[in-house]
């Protein structure tokens, strides 16, 4: 298996099962062009924090312990932010927050609200930067950001993200000085806010064979403000394309969120994954005596963007699924 995903950090720390990724709102006051979630000032859905601390609480009877706060821009409620995350932390959860660092004006306020964050029991933020949040959030605000975190002792991890634009990329890299830094990147989502920027961005990001894809760890327990329940933390906006795959688990306004827990501890797959990074499903199937043969001319030349991709294109092909319904034991929890 290759391996290009920096194997270390904060979410390499956690166990995925015990993992928390709220989209709290879908909101931003940004419209990057490969937006994953679609955000932009445009969107308007969010939680608040009765239901969030509602999520919280249910979780950590269920064994949640690490809360990644995101959106869209979270910051854009920084109460709404503190209150959650102080919910959390009394909950003894681990608590990360995903931003696109607007609100680090100045190396003074970034020091401010980095000390208004700890206090409120964030203990990791991981801002953004990339050639489309350049057009929002000037690289400044991510360095002040940087900067405070270094300063107040509080984990620093910045998710880039590689664009069509190379002489942008370069230039942050430089001025981010990214050569020493270990910072984290995802396989390419194909959603976004551009049509046009994703079509680009598909030429440019290399698929890759089963043999070949890495694991950055994205498979756990998500969120949203729609109440869309989605075992990994590449969801989206619609979710359509996890729908009827192991990875949907229902919506916690139509069922109560501990009725959705449960299913997550019962189901096979995802228990499996969680334990499992890839290539162990890939490898089990190649090497299965009844449908070994048949997984190995079906997938071993396919070609996926991300390891997610991988997992939806395997749980919708009928005969492979069924194999591994028979393959993997019922967890212990739900015999
Ligand atoms: S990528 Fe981040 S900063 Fe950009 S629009 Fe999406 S949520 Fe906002």
């Amino acid at each position: 298996m290759a391996q290009y995903y920096p194997k270390t950090g904060v979410c390499y720390d956690h166990a995925e099962r015990s993992k928390i990724y709220m989209i709290y709102t879908f909101s931003c006051n940004a419209a990057c062009d490969h937006c994953l979630v679609e955000s932009s000032p445009k969107r308007r859905a969010k939680l608040d924090p009765a239901t969030a601390k509602e999520i919280l609480r249910l979780g950590a009877e269920h064994g949640k312990s690490f809360l990644d706060l995101s959106g869209g821009e979270a910051m854009l409620h920084p109460k709404e932010v503190m209150e959650v995350a102080s919910a959390a932390r009394d909950l003894g959860y681990y608590v990360c927050l995903n931003t696109n660092a607007y609100w680090a004006r100045t190396p003074d306020r970034a020091r401010g609200v980095v000390a208004d964050l700890k206090a409120a029991g964030v203990q990791a933020i991981f801002p953004s930067a990339s050639a489309y949040h350049l057009k929002y959030v000037p690289l400044e605000r991510v360095m002040n950001a940087r900067a405070a975190c270094q300063e107040l002792d509080v984990a620093y991890e910045l998710n880039y993200f590689y664009s069509a634009e190379t002489e942008t990329d370069a230039r942050i890299q430089r001025e981010m000085d990214l050569e020493n830094e270990v910072f984290f990147f995802d396989g390419l989502q194909t959603t976004g806010n551009s049509e046009e920027t994703m079509g680009e961005l598909k030429k440019l990001y290399t698929m890759r064979v089963p043999d070949d894809i890495d694991d950055c760890f994205s498979v756990h327990l998500g969120v949203n403000p729609h109440g869309h329940v989605v075992s990994t933390c590449n969801m989206n906006y619609t979710n359509a394309k996890f729908r009827d795959t192991p990875f949907f688990l229902g919506n916690f306004y139509e069922q109560p969120f501990e009725d959705i827990l449960r299913a997550e501890r019962e189901s096979a797959v995802l228990q499996f994954l969680y334990d499992n990074p890839h290539p162990a499903l890939h490898t089990m199937l190649r090497e299965d005596d009844e449908v070994g043969e048949y997984y190995r001319q079906t997938f071993s030349e396919r070609r996926y963007y991300s390891v997610i991709d991988y997992y939806i294109d395997v749980f919708r092909d009928e005969r492979t699924m069924s194999r591994i319904d028979q393959l993997l034991p019922k967890p212990l929890a739900s015999i």
